[in-house]
């Protein structure tokens, strides 16, 4: 494991920031006044929006890998250069870095986990990228279409996994609000064409795709305990059966509630708030309108 200096900290926190700018235009552009998602992209937007979007991946990938295995991981004839002459060459801008190609290979030996999000997604993307900025990049309309709902999934999933997953239990839907503005976040996330293609996900890894409790869309997957349009996770939760609904559905502080006599509780499918407490008989914990009144108890033939 590479020891990161603070002199690289300071140039992986500088290049992060320039990819958060990035990440902000797109963002803005994806949401921008008056789509709702029907029509695809003009030509001008398809642009604009994968040439800011690719850079703001480009940029969090060098964040992540300067983080993770040093500045030099990322930097051209880094065999020949003293940390002296880096630093140097770093502060006149004239650090010559590795190609996006050569930091993708090096993910993938860094971080299989985060690649495994990568792979795929990205290369059609980055194609049309070099083109845009090398030539001339002519979108058709499906193009422009899936462009909607592409870029809107690689900024949310991958851009801020390379962006915050360095922190130590990252909760990326606050950093995302810090990092666009709450407003821009709460469109982005309820983004037409990207819920619409999320609901889908969401519906391949859920028994019961449930309310999320931060973005209040039908998009949170009762099995992996997380949205997948605004990323929020409930990683150690668990749910139990709504004493309205009757559906495994009910979301509560599961950790604490030994502690506790009640803890509030609230269904992620019908919206019914309730308590939870745990039953000192059966041992279970269980939603209930009224404390002490536990349903597996109740339920139970009276011996
Ligand atoms: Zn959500
Ligand atoms: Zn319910
Ligand atoms: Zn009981």
């Amino acid at each position: 494991m590479h020891s990161v200096s603070d002199f690289e900290l300071e140039v992986a926190d500088s290049v992060q920031a320039n990819s958060a700018v990035f990440l902000r235009r797109a963002a803005s552009e994806l949401v921008s006044i008056g789509d709702q998602g029907d029509s695809a992209f003009d030509q001008e937007r398809a642009t604009v929006v994968t040439a800011f979007t690719q850079m703001a991946l480009e940029l969090a990938l060098a964040s992540f890998l300067i983080r993770k295995r040093g500045l030099r991981s990322i930097i051209q004839g880094s065999d020949n250069i003293s940390d002296a002459e880096m630093e140097m060459k770093w502060r006149d801008n004239t650090l010559r870095t590795k190609r996006f190609e050569d930091n993708k290979a090096l993910l993938e030996v860094a971080s299989p986990y985060t690649y495994e999000y990568f792979e795929g997604a990205i290369d059609d993307f980055q194609q049309k990228r070099n083109k845009i900025v090398h030539l001339y990049y002519s979108f058709d309309e499906a193009d422009r279409f899936d462009l909607k709902y592409e870029s809107a999934y690689i900024l949310i999933h991958i851009v801020s996994k390379l962006m915050f997953g360095h922190e130590d239990s990252v909760n990326y839907p606050e950093r995302l609000k810090r990092t666009l503005t709450r407003d821009v976040f709460a469109k982005l996330v309820r983004f037409p064409p990207y819920v619409l293609y999320i609901s889908r996900l969401a519906e391949e890894h859920s028994r019961n795709v449930l309310t999320c409790l931060e973005c209040e869309q039908r998009t949170f997957s009762d099995i992996e305990m997380k949205c997948f349009a605004c990323t929020f996770e409930y990683p150690h939760g668990r749910l139990i059966e709504c004493p309205n609904c009757l559906e495994t559905a009910v979301i509560y502080d599961n950790l604490n509630i030994h502690i506790n006599d009640s803890v509030p509780a609230r269904c992620l499918n019908c919206a019914q708030r309730s308590l939870a407490f745990h039953c000192s008989e059966c041992r279970l914990d269980t939603a209930t309108f009224s404390a002490d009144d536990c349903r597996y108890c109740s339920q139970a033939e009276p011996i």
